[in-house]
């Protein structure tokens, strides 16, 4: 009796299936294109590894259909993934969010441990192996773009999505899929910096501050997020942008009007500041207004924020209306600007959309259009919000893939 499985990837999500598919009896073959495997995990987490998160929710989930990964982050939790680290070597360290490290806080930590893991069990690897196409007969055909051919009786498809292309992941994948049946939803980048309207974009570019930031449809709020925001000659980034862009970018492919309001000061509302304004500008009544928001704001968006509500910079504080000092509060409690697009997927942390979910059993990770075929991670229209969400998709379906593919054995 044979199982050969082979993993086309050596990504996250390819990494686990094969040492799962390996655990549970299946003979195992990975195909990466690149020199060695895992080239993305290097990047995640600004170099440490952000590789789970202790407050999971199925909220962190998004795609045509998030409850599809329910099942798969039920059965291989986020419990499994910090005990099967462990018992690879990576003590966890828990930080805010409950966003999950290595304690050595070095991405590379993560990397090696499933790279020893792989060869410790004997698991076959060829790198520099592009597979082109995936052909059913007697088992499969694995096809490489310089035609050598692999022959296997499961095939476990973990080629990523267009997330850091550089790394190997540049969509090729969908392809692979198309030629076996499956169907693509519309994808584009996810967690990632957003572009803005305003001229005052090259003025403003590297100030970074602790603000709030709230995307409006129609001046109804949509999603907000709290955070470092830093403002760049383009538009705007820092985790909560980040966290945002896809709600962001959902709306303006439906060809919406996106707004972003940003709170350079968020602990007080606007009659708050405002009465606070009035009250700190009589103790300077004799200084210019440019000199008056000293100390209240960087520094930087003094200028800017004077041009963008009308009131000349060198106006003595005595002399300003209480119109004009509404029309601050306002700024600085909710800035507004267009949002006309994203970064690209060079930037992106992740792929929103991907191979059609309803074509895949989610207790198996299964085609349900080719059996025998697993599909798993990034690769499916599966996203996870930022901090570690991510990867434990990866690591939950590759799982439930290397698990199933190793059963029913011919
Ligand atoms: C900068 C950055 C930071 C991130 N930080 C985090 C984080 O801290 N926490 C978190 O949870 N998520 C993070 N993510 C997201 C996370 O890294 C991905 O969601 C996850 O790696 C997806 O795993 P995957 O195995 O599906 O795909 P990938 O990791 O993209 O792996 C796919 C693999 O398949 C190979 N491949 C592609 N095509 C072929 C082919 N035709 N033949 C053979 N091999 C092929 C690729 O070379 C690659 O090695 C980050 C992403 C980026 C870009």
């Amino acid at each position: 009796m044979s199982n050969r499985i082979i993993v086309i990837g050596g990504g996250a999500a390819g990494m686990m299936a094969a040492l799962s598919a390996k655990e549970h009896g299946g003979e195992v073959l990975i195909l990466e294109r690149n020199d060695r495997v895992g080239k993305k995990l290097l990047a995640t987490g600004n170099g440490r590894c952000n590789y789970t998160n202790i407050n999971l929710n199925i909220n962190n989930y998004h795609g045509n259909n998030p409850k599809f990964c329910y099942s798969g982050l039920s059965e291989f939790n986020v419990d499994s993934t910090i005990e099967f680290f462990e018992r690879l070597g990576i003590t966890p360290a828990i930080e805010d969010n409950g966003k999950v490290f290595p304690l050595s806080f070095q991405a590379s930590s993560i990397l090696d441990v499933l790279r020893y893991e792989i060869e410790d069990k004997g698991i076959e690897l060829i790198t520099d192996a592009q597979v082109a196409e995936i052909k059913k007969k007697n088992g499969f055909t694995v096809i490489l773009k310089d035609k050598s051919v692999f022959v296997g009786d499961k095939v476990i498809i973990a080629t990523g999505g267009m997330a850091l292309p550089s790394s190997g992941s540049d969509g090729n994948g969908y392809t692979i899929c198309k030629k076996l049946g499956h169907t693509i939803t519309d994808v584009f980048p996810g967690l990632v910096q957003l572009k803005l309207e305003s001229s005052l974009l090259k003025s403003i570019d590297g100030v970074k501050f602790p603000g709030m930031a709230g995307i409006y449809i129609d001046n109804k709020l949509i999603l907000e997020d709290k955070g470092d925001i830093l403002f760049t000659s383009y538009g705007i980034s820092g985790p909560p942008i980040l966290q945002l862009s896809r709600t962001a970018l959902e709306y303006l492919n439906k060809e919406e009007n996106v707004e972003l309001r940003v709170s350079i000061i968020y602990t007080k509302t606007d009659e708050e500041l405002l009465s606070y304004l009035v009250n700190r500008f009589k103790l300077m009544p004799r200084k210019t207004i440019e000199a008056g928001l000293i100390g209240l704001i960087n520094k930087r968006l003094i200028i800017p924020i004077l041009k963008e509500t009308n009131i000349d910079k060198n106006k003595e504080i005595s002399s300003l209306s209480k119109e004009e000092i509404r029309k601050l509060a306002n700024i600085l409690t909710s800035w507004r600007f267009n949002v006309t697009g994203s970064q690209s997927f060079g930037n992106a942390q992740v792929t929103a959309g991907g191979v059609n979910t309803d074509e895949i059993d989610n207790q198996t990770m299964e085609s349900k259009i080719v059996k025998g075929i697993y599909i798993v991670g990034e690769l499916l229209d599966i996203d996870g919000d930022c901090g570690g969400f991510n990867l434990q998709w990866a690591w939950s379906s590759g799982y439930i893939a290397g698990l199933n593919a190793s059963k029913n054995q011919k």
